[in-house]
Order: structure tokens, then sequence, then C-alpha cells
């Protein structure tokens, strides 16, 4: 701001002093341009001054010489004290002791020697009053106006990061763990503060969901993970009070060994979720026989052969991860087993329909009611936890929409209590 104000100042007194020059010189050629039309030479040599010649007029003084520059009329200015000499037609700033003139000559010819010089004298005007006021009132003026605009400078830009100073203190109250629910207030209007302010809760909402899933997970987990372990406690309490034959002791060991065989399964299968939440289970995706991996599943596992049937097509193939597959069948079909009616069947079928390829387990068992059919993929989630108490933790399902999703795809449920249900996971062909 001060080099812009003195700036322009220097750019006001230079134009000025150039306007002021200009005019002056201007004056100074039209005085003597016009006198010199009052002047005449007779023929015999003698000078003819008429009447409208003024000798001083518009602050010029006009005089007139002769060929051999002696005075013939007119009064030089006391303060000229300079010996100029003539120059036709040409005005200039003369130094003088006292003071500064503006010279300027015209020659008036008469025939081929004769004629007179007539000169016009002005005093170089003194820079103008009006910019020493100018630049007295500046020495107070500038110094107040760089003052004013550093105090509105500073209350402007203060006003304007405040809500970054928010921002900044709500994500600190953020990091240091105070408040995980704190959001930044909104402001009216849209910019960038506004912006930025809407991806900063974003991102509040999304940490705060994923911490919240973090210790909703931990919490089940826990508490899974005590129901075995409080079993097997109570189990070899028991025993060492009361078991006193071997049969009754092998009996306790089963029972530990079961919920031992329980909890390794859910460590197992909490760890790869986690794994799979977390994308370090490496989803190598290669070329896959779906048509052989079913057929296989069903062969290697100890399935009741006369109750699975297969409806495989042939030649399906699908860019996935086979490990991954199985564990998605193997649930699925487990599930089938286990939710299935005494003796039910489970139809397992493998279809190109359309852009999707299709795996779908079927059973007729005990089907999942209308409303619980959403919540049936969540963790932990069990429908009837007295009914799979020794063999799930509601961790399958869960799991097989993952794995549905790393695979490009996703899951489908159709289910009618009573009558069965039917698991399909639809996978895009240009997946396959
Ligand atoms: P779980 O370990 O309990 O089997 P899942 O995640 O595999 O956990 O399944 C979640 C819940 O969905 C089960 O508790 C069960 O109530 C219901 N469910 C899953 N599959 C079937 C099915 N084929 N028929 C009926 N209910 C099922």
């Amino acid at each position: 701001m001060a080099a812009l104000a003195g700036l322009v100042l220097v750019s006001l007194l230079l134009a000025s002093d150039s306007v002021v020059r200009g005019s002056a010189m201007d004056t100074l050629s039209q005085t003597v341009r016009s006198n010199l039309l009052a002047v005449d030479v007779q023929e015999d040599g003698s000078l003819q001054v008429g009447e409208e010649f003024r000798y001083y007029q518009n602050g010029v003084y006009m005089l007139i010489y002769s060929g051999e520059e002696a005075l013939l009329a007119g009064q030089v200015p006391v303060s000229f004290t300079a010996s100029e000499t003539f120059e036709n037609g040409v005005t200039r700033l003369v130094d003088s002791e006292q003071d500064d003139y503006y010279v300027l000559d015209l020659w008036y010819a008469k025939g081929w020697e004769d004629g007179v010089w007539v000169r016009g004298l002005m005093e170089a005007p003194e820079p103008d009053q009006t910019i020493q006021n100018l630049l007295s009132l500046a020495g107070v003026v500038i110094p107040a106006f760089m003052l004013l605009s550093a105090l509105g400078g500073y209350w402007i830009a203060k006003r304007a990061f405040r809500p970054l100073e928010e921002i900044t203190a709500t994500a600190q109250a953020i990091s240091e763990g105070a408040d995980l629910s704190a959001r930044i207030q909104r402001r009216r209007g849209s910019n960038e503060f506004t912006r930025l302010t809407d991806a900063f809760n974003q991102m509040f909402e999304r940490l705060e969901c994923s911490f919240e899933a973090e210790k909703r997970f931990t919490a089940d987990a826990s508490h899974e993970l005590r129901t075995p372990v409080s079993v097997i406690k109570g189990a070899c309490e028991y025993a060492e009070k009361f078991d006193e034959t071997p049969e009754e002791r092998a009996e306790t060991i089963a029972m530990i060994h079961r919920q031992a065989l329980r909890m390794s399964g859910l460590i197992t299968q909490l760890l790869s979720m986690t794994r799979l939440d977390q994308g370090t289970e490496g989803v190598a995706l290669e070329e896959v026989d779906l048509s052989g991996l079913v057929r296989s599943v069903c062969a290697e596992q100890a399935y009741p052969t006369h109750r699975l049937t297969l409806e495989v097509e042939e030649g399906l193939t699908v860019r996935g991860s086979a490990p991954l597959l199985t564990r998605l069948l193997q649930n699925l079909i487990d599930n089938g087993f286990k939710y299935g009616r005494e003796e039910g069947q489970v139809w397992v079928s493998a279809r190109r329909e359309g852009e999707e390829i299709q795996l779908s387990v079927r059973d007729n068992g005990i089907g999942i009611p209308k409303e619980q059919q959403d919540k049936i993929w969540q963790r932990f989630y069990q429908v009837d936890p007295a009914r799979s108490h020794d063999t799930g933790a509601g961790l399958g399902l869960s799991m097989v929409q993952k794995i549905a999703q790393a695979h490009g795809g996703y899951m489908t449920v159709d289910s009618v209590p009573n009558l069965g249900s039917q698991f399909t996971l639809h996978l895009p062909v240009s997946q396959a």
C-alpha cells in the first residue's frame, strides 16, 4: 500500500510539473507570435512598433533587438542576467543567476539582410503552491492511510480466517481423542471454507463410523469368545470336583475339545474377516473353473450325498480367487444343511443368466422371516441363536457378502419361512 501510494504521488508530481512547464511554454510562444504581428521595419530601416504590441503580457517580457543584437525596444527584466545568443524559433530554458527563464526568439526579416529579433522572456514557474500543499498533506495522510489499511487488513483477514481456526480447533479436538462426534459448524453461503467444512465433516463422519464399527466388532468378538471359554472353565472345575470314572473324564474332554474347536473356528473366521476388511487377504484374481470348483467342493466335503443335488452348467469360468469362492460355497451349503429340516434337501446350481453368472444354494429348510432378511448379512447377527448355538457365531454370511464384493459381485437371498431359502451369488459376466 505504501509503495502504491508513493507511486501515485510521484506520478502526480511529475505529471503536474510537465503540465505546468508545457502550459508556460505555450503561453510564451503564443504571446511572442501575436506580438510579432505588430512589428514592422520601414524601407529606410527604421523600426515601426504597432499599438497592439504589449511589452509585458501574460508574464512575458517582449524585447526587440537589431540584427546586430542591440536592444531597440523593451526592457530586460532585472533578474535576467544571462547573455543568451539568438536562436530563431527555439523555446529553451536559460539559467540565470537569480531566476530561470524560458526564452523564445523570432527573426523578423525584411529583405535579404535586414530584420529584427523579437525576443520573449518568461520566468520559469516555481513548483505550484497546490503541489506544495499536496506534498505536506501527503506527509500526514499517507501514514494515517497506511495505519488504517494495516488495521483494516488485519481485521478482514482475521474475520475471513475464523472458519479456518474453527476447523483447526475441531480437528485438534478429534485428533486428541476428545470427541469423535464433534462437527464443524457450517456457515451460510458457499465458498471455499464451506466446501472445506463439508469435506472435513464427511471425513469425521466416516472416522466416527469406522471407529464405532471397530468398537462394536471388538465387543462382539470378545463376547463370542467368552462363551466357549466359560464353558471350558466350568467343565474343568466340574471335572476336578466330580468326574471320577475315565468315561466321565473322556466326556468332559470331548466337550472341551468341541469348545476349543469352536473357538479356533471363530478366531480363524475373525482373522480372515479382518484381512478381507483391510484388503490384506490378497484377492489375487485368476481364471477359475467355477463348474469344476463347485463339483469338487461338493465331493470333497463330507456332505450327505443323497441330500445334495448339483445343477451345474459346464464350462463356467470366472476371474476370481478359488480359496475365497470355496469358502463362500462351503458357508452357504453348511447353512443349507444347518437350517434345513431333518433329511431336508440342498440344491447347488451354477449357470449363466444374461449378463451374470449366478451361483445358488437352495434348501427346503426353516426359511428366514422377511423382516430379518436384511440383517443376516451383519456380523454376529443370528435369527435364532439357539439354533446355531454350537456351530456358528453369525459371521458366515457377513464373510460371504464380503467375498462377493471382493469379486465385484453381490449376494441376494430369497426365503419363505417353513418353505426354504435360496442364496445367490451374482457375478457380472465382464468379471467372468
Ligand atoms: P451362523 O453362524 O449363525 O450360521 P451366518 O452368518 O451363516 O451365521 O447366518 C446368519 C443367520 O442367518 C443365521 O443365524 C440364521 O439364522 C440365518 N440363516 C443363514 N442361512 C440360512 C438358511 N439357509 N436358512 C435359514 N436361515 C439361515
